[in-house]
């Protein structure tokens, strides 16, 4: 009998692990189903094998409270918000990484330098070199690669 609170728990940790993602919506369902199926199989195999409808009635209630359970907790998991933004928005938590500006203005909510830190630290300029030829530089429409710590 530890199999079904066992399960119950490993269906909310997938809902847990994938929340917000079609593969946590499909663990939830998966489990919530599979439940409901055991217990309508269960109903139907004790009646073919000629018990009384109203034997073990217990098994059923666990059965059908687990699927209930596991629907109501595991839908409000799936459905936690995730917070794993990368360089979130210091006012809503918006995800601002991949925008041009090193320190933009947030698109959500509109915070001015809404970066917690730039994406590229501005280098202090201390010395230029003195007589550099300046190349001009043609704008390219290449993506610029970025480094996994920006
Ligand atoms: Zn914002």
């Amino acid at each position: 009998m530890m199999l079904f609170p066992l399960y119950a728990l490993f269906v909310c940790f997938l809902c847990f692990k994938h929340r917000r993602r079609w593969r946590g919506i499909a663990a939830w369902a998966a489990g919530v189903v599979s439940i409901v199926t055991f217990a309508v199989l269960d109903s139907h195999i004790r009646t073919w094998m000629g018990f009384s409808p109203g034997s073990l009635v217990s098994l059923q209630l666990l059965l059908w409270m687990e699927a209930g359970a596991v629907a109501v907790v595991g839908g409000f998991i799936v459905l936690l918000p995730r917070r794993n933004a990368v360089m979130p928005c210091r006012k809503c938590g918006y995800e601002l990484k991949g925008l041009e500006d090193e320190n933009p203005r947030c698109p959500e909510c509109g915070k001015e330098h809404a970066a917690f830190e730039p994406k590229v630290r501005a280098k202090p300029v201390a010395s230029l070199p003195a007589a550099t030829e300046a190349t001009p530089v043609a704008p390219t429409l290449e993506p610029v690669p970025m480094s996994p710590d920006a």
